[in-house]
């Protein structure tokens, strides 16, 4: 497996490949959702590159950007056990070296959901993702089904722009009891993590949303940012403490 840090390192190290590239964007503290876009990755082309940044541009001021968590050394040995061919961990002077701004903009698949409670958040996935696209040049990019809203804001713009990357959405992977696997899942107390499990199963009891929405409340969930159908889906972010969780069902 190769580790490397910077968009120079990474082109001297594409020029010895062949054949077809796959990439999986990251922010690493991976767990077995991410571990499971890297799998898929690695059956869509020849070459399997995965970055690893936590993309300051997505976070607003009173966001989790510093305490995000952070765990280089076991995200690479999780990247080694499964054969990761690239590791790629650029520093924020190396994707920005012009500043923050974006050049992309969203479109329609942007409209509500995240954006009414994170009206920063797409701008940002669009502005990181299309940066690390220009540096790695990938023929396959994996999201994972976690994020819906974003999966669909990814698609929309490589064909917007023609990027010539096909985005590849890969299935939510979830614990035992159901609960979409997720890095901050580790901010959950055990008492919250129980009453997060709920999640999921209220959102598979009842077709109503309206019934949903009160159940997720008994349940213990604080306060629900919306609970929406969209794409066939129903998607969900909620708050438990500091936490806020985000899943989607198909319906
Ligand atoms: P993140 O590190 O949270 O930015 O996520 C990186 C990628 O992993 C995104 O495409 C996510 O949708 C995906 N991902 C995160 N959690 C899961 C999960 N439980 N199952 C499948 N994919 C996931």
């Amino acid at each position: 497996m190769n580790i490397v840090r910077s968009r120079s390192e990474l082109n001297s190290l594409k020029k010895n490949l062949s054949g077809t590239t796959s990439f999986v964007p990251t922010m690493g503290s991976l767990h077995s959702g991410h571990l499971s876009l890297v799998k898929c990755a690695k059956k869509a082309a020849n070459n399997t590159i995965v970055s690893i940044y936590v993309n300051p541009t997505q976070f607003a001021p009173n966001e989790d950007f510093d305490s995000y968590p952070r765990d280089e050394k076991k995200d690479l040995e999780k990247l080694k056990s499964i054969d990761t061919d690239i590791v790629f961990i650029p520093s924020t002077a190396d994707l920005y070296p012009d500043g923050l701004d974006s050049s992309y903009k969203t479109g329609e698949s942007a409209r509500g959901l995240e954006t009414k409670f994170r009206p920063h958040f797409f701008n940002g996935v669009t502005n990181i993702v299309s940066r690390l696209f220009e540096a790695v040049k990938p023929n396959y990019a994996i999201f994972g089904e976690k994020d819906f809203q974003q999966l669909q804001v990814i698609k929309e713009m490589v064909t917007t722009y023609n990027m010539g990357t096909e985005i590849i959405g890969s299935p939510i992977i979830r614990d035992t009891q159901g609960l979409a696997l997720s890095s901050r899942n580790q901010y959950l107390s055990e008492e919250e993590l129980e009453i997060a499990r709920q999640l999921n199963k209220v959102l598979r009891q009842d077709i109503l949303l309206a019934n949903m929405k009160k159940k997720l409340l008994d349940a213990g969930i604080h306060k629900i940012d919306y609970i929406e159908k969209r794409w066939d889906r129903i998607l969900v972010a909620a708050w438990l403490g500091k936490t806020r969780l985000i899943d989607n069902i198909p319906t």
